[in-house]
């Protein structure tokens, strides 16, 4: 048996042994109640027959002309990858510059995502991009959804992106014209424009999904996704106040990082809530908290780059003499590492480094469930939430105000784990094995699609040189320098997760992709060049050297409960996909890069 104490893996810190066999055997017994034999095929996008899932209740859609014109550089997508590159190409001297996305304003995730209780859950000072420029201090430390959306809204203003600004609107084909030495841009819209330019920042989680419930089709209530929140019919705002449902019995699908943030307003506001769990998520403190202003007041030119590169550092595992930010994100970083890039310490064997963080996640998680005893009153329903897998097999929620959610007498916990999931709609009814739970409203907190969008996804067709496809020419895999650009696509940038690294803080990622590819631009314009492009040598290199450096974590994938980090179980491809020394080596190779090697894509000259 390896048993072995805390103390042993990380000396001083004397707690009770944990046993890493029963453990384990645990884990696996979880996970394989949950596994499904139909995997990613259990869900529906909400498109088609379930459209209106989908549509956009905030902005109306309003007809306009379709578009011939030409542009310097397009911006397909209006969340914050897209605004920060849009602000940087502004700083860069850009003037022409079309922002496009297929909401009704900028904001991206935070556009779509407005349900009640929603908050950033990385620090909003270091989550909020551009805070200096716009001037602007979060009110909160966890900032609330509205806040950053209209933060969104105010870098769009500060940096004339509304200028030119297409909404509603989607790209459906990319085809370079050599001749004119732009990319004709086709959209939903009927438009056919030209931009010599192509940035293409379209997010990772963005359609919503359903389950394939059967019979889904028939419930005759009220039903809509966490995405698509219906004030309307609820009454309230993102602050709470729910009083439409004062009278309402109210089903909520999904407890992942979003039903954790919901649930405890449905659950103030209906008369009652059922909410249907098949895998609980961890959930620590939260301790949010409002800014302190003499804090802000003392806050020094520069402040924002320092935290975020301090946050970046902290949970990559490079050495730091402090941590800025000291959150349930940073205390955990040496968990993460399994399933989000970050630096590893080979100075400890293999072997060893396993054991001790497979400990530290062990006492980690141990600490999770014990604060769901500590909080829930009714012992069976706080074994029901406690969660049985390692840290990152998902994502980690923070709340104060979940768990204690189900000491209210209004609310019931109903688990589906055994069914692996609902097992089915009536017309008035959410049914789980044999009994019915007659319901008002349905609301799907069931997620997102994951990787429909983009270029990845084959929704948005790229015809680059000669008429070269896109996806065909990565039908091994991705082609591209530094995850942004491939030969045979010139001026075609890619920002988001590709052939590069990442962080739990995805914003500060973009930030540092949107400065690379401005900076790209800038200097092409600079001295007169007009293709950028790398060539089919600097792009095998790079393959060679993400290859050479993945570290495959197929084998902890294959080991978590299922969900979307792991294809709901089917586990995930051995590494190869992103740049493994971590974010902050990825970040200091760009800037090398852009120091010594900038001239090697830019072609063309005027
Ligand atoms: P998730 O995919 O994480 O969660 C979906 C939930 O629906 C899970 O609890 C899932 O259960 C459940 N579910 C799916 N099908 C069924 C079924 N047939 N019956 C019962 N339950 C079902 O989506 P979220 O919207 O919660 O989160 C998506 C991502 O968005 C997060 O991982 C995070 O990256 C981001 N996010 C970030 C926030 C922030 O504050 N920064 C807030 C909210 C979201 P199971 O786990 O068993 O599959």
């Amino acid at each position: 048996m390896s048993t072995a104490s805390d103390a042993a893996a990380d000396p001083g810190d004397a707690t009770p042994e944990i046993d890493l066999d029963a453990l384990r055997a645990k884990y696996a017994h979880e996970r394989d109640r949950r596994v499904r034999p139909d995997g990613t095929a259990q869900y529906r996008t909400a498109a088609g027959e379930f459209g209106y899932y989908a549509k956009d209740p905030y902005t109306p859609r309003t007809e306009r002309a379709p578009l011939t014109d030409t542009v310097e550089v397009l911006v397909i997508g209006g969340g914050f990858g897209g605004l920060v590159t849009g602000a940087r190409l502004r700083q860069a001297g850009v003037k022409s510059i079309r922002m496009m996305d297929e909401a009704g304003d900028f904001g991206g995730t935070w556009y779509w995502n407005r349900y009640p209780g929603i908050h950033c859950d990385i620090e909003s000072y270091s989550y909020m991009p551009l805070l200096e420029e716009v001037g602007h201090v979060p009110e909160w430390r966890y900032a609330p959804g509205e806040e950053i959306r209209r933060h969104a809204v105010a870098i769009a203003e500060t940096f004339g992106l509304y200028r030119d600004a297409l909404f509603h609107t989607r790209a459906t084909a990319l085809t370079w014209d050599d001749e004119a030495v732009a990319w004709v841009v086709e959209t939903d819209r009927g438009d056919r424009m030209r931009a010599r330019h192509v940035i293409t920042s379209s997010g990772t989680l963005t359609q919503p999904k359903l389950p394939g419930i059967p019979g889904i089709e028939t419930f005759r209530g009220h039903t809509f996704h966490t995405s698509r929140w219906d004030y309307g019919y609820t009454g309230g705002g993102p602050d709470g106040g729910l009083v439409g449902l004062a009278d309402k019995r109210v089903a909520v699908v999904g407890t992942g990082a979003t039903g954790v943030q919901v649930i405890p307003h449905v659950g103030r506001d209906a008369r009652h809530l059922y909410v249907f769990q098949r895998t609980p998520s961890s959930v620590d403190v939260r301790d949010n908290r409002r800014t302190d202003p003499e804090w802000a007041a003392a806050l020094k030119p520069g402040w924002q780059r320092e935290r975020m590169e301090n946050f970046l550092a902290v949970v990559s595992g490079e050495p730091v003499d402090t941590d800025l930010t000291g959150d349930g994100w940073t205390s955990t970083a040496r968990l993460q590492r399994k399933m989000i890039s970050g630096r590893v310490d080979t100075r400890v064997p293999a072997e060893e480094r396993e054991l001790i963080e497979e400990l530290a996640d062990a006492r980690k998680m141990n600490e999770i469930r014990a604060r769901v005893d500590e909080v829930v009153r009714d012992p069976a329903t706080a074994e029901l939430l406690k969660p049985w897998y390692r840290y990152m097999c998902k994502r980690p929620c923070f709340s104060d105000h979940y768990l204690q959610t189900f000491n209210r007498p209004n609310v019931t916990l109903v688990d589906t784990a055994d069914h692996g999931g609902i097992t089915r709609m009536t017309e008035d009814a959410v049914v789980v094995g044999d009994t019915a739970y007659p319901v008002d409203c349905v609301v799907f907190a069931t997620g997102f699609d994951v990787g429909v969008s983009g270029v990845m996804s084959g929704t948005l067709p790229v015809r680059g040189r000669g008429g070269r496809d896109l996806l065909a020419s990565w039908s091994r895999g991705p082609r591209t320098l530094h995850g942004f650009y491939g030969d045979g696509f010139p001026n075609l940038f890619h920002l988001g997760p590709l052939q590069n690294a990442n962080s739990v803080n995805f914003a500060h990622i973009l930030l540092e992709q949107a400065e690379h590819i401005a900076a790209v631009i800038g200097r092409a314009r600079k001295e007169g060049v007009a293709v950028i492009e790398p060539s089919a040598e600097a792009v095998d290199a790079w393959c060679r050297t993400v290859r050479a450096t993945a570290r495959d974590n197929s084998a902890f994938q294959a080991e978590c409960t299922p969900g979307y980090y792991n294809r709901e179980g089917a586990g995930v491809r051995g590494g190869g996909t992103s740049y493994s020394p971590g974010p902050v080596a990825f970040h200091r190779l760009l800037r090398e890069w852009r120091d010594d090697r900038m001239h090697e894509v830019l072609g063309t000259r005027h």
